[in-house]
């Protein structure tokens, strides 16, 4: 582990800033959640691709292809980020 000097303010902000972020996952998990349960109710419900297809809550898109700008789906009728997939966790 390497060592860093952080003043106590640091020390502070870091660890707000990761509760933050946590505090961001715990949100980001119920929306994907809702988003599962709206699309369910909508009756969109389609055999997933294979077992690890991470499908698109935006929009049909029926798994993340990475490599496209900003980190964003390459696959041109999604382009919606990671997070709008519907990720195993
Ligand atoms: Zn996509
Ligand atoms: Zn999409």
């Amino acid at each position: 582990m390497e060592q860093y000097d952080l003043t106590d303010a640091q020390k502070k902000a870091f660890a707000e800033n990761e509760a933050d972020f946590r505090k961001f996952d715990d949100q980001l998990r119920e929306v994907r959640e809702a988003a599962r349960v709206r699309l369910a109710d909508s009756g969109w419900d389609p055999d997933p691709e294979s077992e690890d297809a991470i499908r698109c809550l935006s929009c049909p898109c029926p798994d993340f292809q990475a490599g496209g700008p900003q980190g964003k789906c390459k696959r041109g009728s999604c382009r919606h980020f990671l997070i709008d997939h519907d990720l195993p966790i």
